[in-house]
């Protein structure tokens, strides 16, 4: 089932130039309406239940009824993040809560190296070798056909 807003939870991201949802969202579903300052999933049919937007949003506005492989039935599962874990919490519908932590980064927030420390020239964009050969490979150099 495709993501929803719970309407009373949503600020709008206090009317930031693109809210937190929208800039996630990997197929581009979810719209401020500028007028109530409230979020929405313009096109549910096209949602790909990724719990992007469950995850990103900093109210927990935005729900995903999950199917019952992944949810009990009828129970509510509530991500919260933090810088280095997330916690999920189930609610099941006799009330039951049940909270599972798990890591989300192997490196300290902010210390990742994009490019994982290998050299990257300007002409690499007509180099025959893949990025980070012959390094990766423990080679000092690759065989290539000469034009
Ligand atoms: S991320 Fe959450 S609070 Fe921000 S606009 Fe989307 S639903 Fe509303
Ligand atoms: S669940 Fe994923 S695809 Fe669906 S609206 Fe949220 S971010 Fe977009």
């Amino acid at each position: 089932m495709p993501s929803f807003v719970i309407v009373d939870k949503c600020d709008g991201c206090k009317a930031l130039d693109k809210t937190a949802c929208q800039y996630i969202c990997p197929n581009d579903l979810m719209v401020l309406n500028k007028e109530t300052m409230k979020a929405y999933n313009r096109e549910p049919e096209l949602c790909w239940e990724c719990y992007n937007c469950v995850k990103i949003c900093p109210n927990q506005a935005i729900e995903v009824r999950g199917y019952a492989d992944f949810v009990p039935l009828g129970a509510q599962v509530t991500p919260m993040r933090s810088s280095d874990s997330i916690m999920w919490t189930v609610k099941f519908r006799n009330g039951e809560l049940k909270r599972f932590k798990f890591p989300i980064r192997t490196t300290p927030e902010g210390s990742a190296v994009p490019d994982g420390g290998w050299e990257t020239a300007t002409d690499d964009i007509s180099s025959p070798l893949l990025f980070t050969e012959p390094g990766s490979l423990k080679l000092d150099s690759l065989f290539t056909l000469n034009k």
